[in-house]
């Protein structure tokens, strides 16, 4: 027997047990006549004691080969301990062992698996099953399984039932990049791995499974960011015979749910912002309401004075940052150069700083008089000890510059919490997008997505302005889902194909079964999926999805602990009828 108990289990109500443990050793300290060892699983730490005079001295020289990590059973008696540590669940007690057998030895580790680890970030990459080890880390993992669990229990409750789809399916040029898979049995034929499940759900519901969920691996090629991996999981859902409003509830619902359940907490109703308010108010689809600083025009005001920079531009629009006009000049430089950083490229950053005295005063103050700045202040309810920020120039590009300075702001001030949490719904999304490069229009959700029913005469008059029955989940900033009502009918879903650029027989060849399914009864429906990885790591306040993950890739997309990708031996290549050769692209 390896264990009578873990080692997160034992309690004062113990002593005088006599167990065995078996785990890890976390640290030994020998001061000569006693050592203490910290031993470790999975469910916590318990210390062993061990006295000069009371053990045996046999055991205490076993006891001094034993290394940091090394695997070890033990049997000895529960005992009271004399300084408690109250910081440890077992904090109480203490094993005086009798017998201790070695399980496995341990190479030093790389680096210390401790909950501050030395550890980097490519070293821990690399030896993961060892970072696994370290508690944060093992946190993340429990969470993930609290909220898979809590989920599927949620899911289960109203009716949904989770059905398996095919990882080998077909590739598609919508969407982001497949990754492929060649085949062995139809030389010179690929699959390719899901980007979602999208087009399996919704064949379900034509086959008359009117609630399904699947917690899923999706697959996407994409250069990576900070927290995107190539295969992530979702919580994929699809419903029949339900309307925007059934869908948001469900799934407001359940993240309610799951807050409550996983962290203990009753988050907000969710705001329902439309896309055209959000990008007004805030300059981007997922906006961040756990602070107001909401945009307000002022381009009627700015023009019209002389100032050429604001006489030039589209749009003139600032935020009132309350509480700001105490900001230095060093600080107000600060954001200016923010701004103007690349990634950002605004010109320059204008301000009215309201001084708490009433008086005004801007960065132009030639152009502009009080009684102008007096207007400015007023519209954007400013009080005095107030600072507005003001950017001005084309509207897309002003709007997604301020929607950067408003952030920054929130994170200056302190304002994002990441344990405050603000979810809204942000509805109405532009069904089309279109883009300069290619010249065509591209779906900005996917080309299931039904058009409002109200925009559908527009599809030939106007498709840029058509919107979508589509939906995003949003919190803290953070885009947690997305989904729609689906186009059920074959003659719409044609349609779409054709504003998308496919010919009749593109659209056929590549999507042919969807629409021929539609020919047999397919009932209305419409379903979301959310990031579970995203999810995760939002409930316990993180913004990377990597240490939620149990074997993440790095941001170039490889593993290096099992070094993958990796070449293929000639004898694989031949089977697949496949040779490489490298082709420079255009
Ligand atoms: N399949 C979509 C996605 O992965 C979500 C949905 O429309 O249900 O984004």
């Amino acid at each position: 027997m390896f264990r009578t108990h873990t080692c997160g289990e034992l309690r004062l109500s113990d002593t005088g047990r006599h167990v065995i443990l078996s785990g890890w050793v976390q640290r030994i300290r020998d001061k000569g006549s006693l050592i203490w060892i910290d031993l470790r699983d999975r469910y916590g730490i318990t210390q062993l004691m061990l006295e000069e005079g009371k053990t045996t001295p046999a055991l205490i020289e076993q006891v001094r080969q034993l290394g940091r990590e090394f695997v070890i059973r033990v049997e000895g008696l529960v005992v009271e301990r004399i300084s408690k540590n109250p910081q440890l669940a077992t904090g109480d007690i203490e094993i005086e062992p009798h017998s201790i057998e070695l399980l496995n030895k341990s190479k030093l580790p790389p680096f210390t698996i401790e909950d501050m680890t030395d550890g980097g970030e490519e070293l821990r990459m690399k030896y993961r099953y060892l970072d696994l080890r370290r508690n944060p880390l093992k946190e993340n993992l429990l969470l993930r399984h609290k909220l898979a669990l809590e989920t599927r229990t949620y899911l289960d409750a109203l009716g949904f039932i989770e059905i398996e789809t095919p990882y080998l399916i077909k590739s598609t040029p919508e969407g982001a990049r497949d990754f492929v898979v060649p085949s062995r049995m139809n030389p010179g034929e690929f699959y390719a791995l899901p980007q979602s499940p999208q087009t399996f759900k919704q064949l379900l519901m034509v086959s008359g499974f009117d609630r399904y969920f699947q917690i899923v691996r999706c697959f996407r090629d994409e250069d990576l960011r900070a927290d995107r991996q190539p295969e992530f999981t979702q919580i994929d859902c699809e419903m029949a015979f339900v309307e925007q409003d059934e869908i948001l509830n469900t799934f407001e619902g359940m993240v309610r749910f799951l807050f409550k359940k996983v962290k203990g907490i009753d988050i907000e109703p969710f705001i329902h912002m439309d896309y055209a308010a959000a990008m007004r108010l805030y300059g981007t689809d997922k906006p961040d309401l756990r602070f107001g600083m909401s945009f307000v025009e002022l381009t009627d005001l700015a023009q019209g004075k002389g100032f050429g920079v604001f006489d030039g531009a589209e749009l003139v629009v600032g935020i009132n940052a309350s509480g700001c006009a105490s900001f230095s000049r060093k600080q107000i430089d600060a954001l200016t150069d923010f701004v103007k950083r690349p990634q950002i490229g605004a010109k320059g950053l204008f301000y009215v700083r309201y001084n708490e005295d009433g008086s005004l005063k801007s960065s132009a103050d030639k152009f502009f008089s009080q009684h102008d700045l007096q207007q400015w202040v007023e519209r954007c309810d400013a009080k005095p000890g107030d600072l507005l920020l003001i950017l001005s120039g084309a509207t897309h590009t002003t709007l997604k510059q301020l929607n950067e300075l408003r952030l920054e702001m929130g994170n200056l001030l302190g304002l994002r919490d990441p344990n405050h949490f603000k979810p809204l719904w942000v509805t109405d999304f532009p069904l089309l997008e279109w883009d300069e490069e290619t010249q065509r229009f591209y779906a900005m959700h996917h080309p299931f997505t039904s058009p409002n029913q109200k925009d559908i005469p527009m599809l030939d008059t106007n498709p840029a302005e058509v919107r979508a029955n589509a939906y995003d989940m949003v919190i803290n900033g953070v885009e947690i889902g997305g989904g729609s009502i689906r186009i059920h009918n074959r003659q719409l879903q044609k349609k779409m194909f054709e504003l998308l650029g496919f010919t009749d027989e593109e659209a056929q060849q590549q999507f042919g079964f969807l629409m021929n399914a539609f020919e047999y009864g397919a009932p209305p429906h419409g379903g979301i999926a959310l990031g579970f990885d995203r999810l995760t790591a939002l409930l316990a306040g993180f913004d990377s999805i990597r240490d939620f993950i149990a074997f993440p890739k790095n941001n170039s997309g490889r593993d290096v602990m099992i070094d993958s990708p990796s070449a293929i031996a000639p004898q694989q290549l031949a089977e697949l009828q496949l040779e490489i050769r490298k082709i420079s692209l255009p």
